[in-house]
């Protein structure tokens, strides 16, 4: 791996698409945009929103490998508030980014800003320049035979990235789950790829059993799988549990990530990690 594989970039909104009633795309164009990679599958990376009043995400003055530390140092309610997303499409000439949102109404400020963005906002992005750039999580074992992957509209992007990834002959078992019938948007086609939607019967319906449940009762093939879950993150536990104590999967062929947690922030979720990691060093 290269020692340099995120790089900072300055994009600007030039333009939105309404894809469902739940998602909205967002398309960034800046020059320097050329420069970012996409390992593709669900690679991740990092975007910073300005606040409300600000016109530009505020941002420490030097954004070297020490960026971190020095974002941490700026004032909370000033600093660009920091959230991740999937990269789910790059373009060169001109050099464009899409990133999929999937609106949950004003609760959080990254839902909020994408349903408003306008041409000529501004962001900033802390993006791949190299594809093996570790923001992946997505890497099936050679000897994997087929492919179960259970998601919610936040990793939609994601496996969509996937399936274009995917090989052709690798047999796929998805679960989605979403907010609306009209948010099944297509997905790439593959022969040997078996998707089932599930449609949550309210706004206000429980958001951690429903993949449970419908993975629990499904009837799974047989030969070494590799899983990739990924959604709200009581939701994506229960499910490895279930995949790992009573299905026998071996835990490293389950990748799996939280991608939100009901009730918190990502702001609180950052912090909870790192204490965590300051405990257990
Ligand atoms: C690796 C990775 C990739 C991701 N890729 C995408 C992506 O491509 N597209 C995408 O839309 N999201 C993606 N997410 C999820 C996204 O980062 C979170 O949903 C994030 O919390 C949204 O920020 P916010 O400011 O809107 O809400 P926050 O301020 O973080 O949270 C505010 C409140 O909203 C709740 N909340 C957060 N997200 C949701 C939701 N989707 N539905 C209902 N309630 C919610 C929280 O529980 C909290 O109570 C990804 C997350 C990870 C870790």
């Amino acid at each position: 791996m290269s020692d340099v594989t995120f790089a900072f970039f300055h994009p600007r909104v030039l333009r939105t698409e309404r894809l469902s009633p739940t998602l909205i795309r967002v398309v960034f164009g800046g020059d320097d945009l050329a420069a970012v990679v996409s390992g593709g599958r669900d690679q991740r990376f990092k975007l910073f929103l300005p606040r409300p009043g600000q016109d530009a995400p505020v941002l420490p003055d030097v954004l070297d490998s020490d960026w971190y530390p020095r974002w941490r140092e700026l004032d909370p309610e000033v600093r660009g508030i920091m959230r991740t997303y999937t990269v789910r499409n790059v373009r060169r000439d001109p050099a464009e980014v899409d990133v999929d949102f999937a609106l949950h109404g004003d609760l959080g400020p990254a839902s909020r800003w994408a349903q408003q963005a306008r041409p000529g906002d501004r962001v900033a992005i802390l993006a791949p320049v190299v594809t093996d750039n570790g923001g992946v999580d997505f890497c099936p074992p050679d000897d994997t035979e087929w492919v179960l992957i259970a998601a919610d509209e936040t990793a939609l992007p994601a496996v969509a990235g996937i399936l274009d990834w995917l090989p052709a002959d690798t047999p796929a078992r998805v679960w989605i789950e979403v907010a609306h019938p009209d948010d099944r948007l297509p997905l790439p086609a593959r022969a040997n790829t078996e998707i089932t939607w599930l449609v949550r019967p309210a706004p206000t319906a429980d958001r951690t059993t429903a993949l449970l449940s419908a993975v629990t009762a499904a009837g799974l093939p047989s030969g070494t799988p590799y899983a990739w879950l990924a959604g709200e993150a009581a939701a994506i536990r229960a499910l490895r549990r279930h995949l790992v104590n009573d299905r026998g999967y071996p835990r490293p062929a389950v990748s799996f990530a939280g991608y939100w947690r009901q009730g918190t922030t990502e702001d609180e979720l950052l912090t909870a990690a790192i204490e965590a990691a300051e405990e257990s060093a």
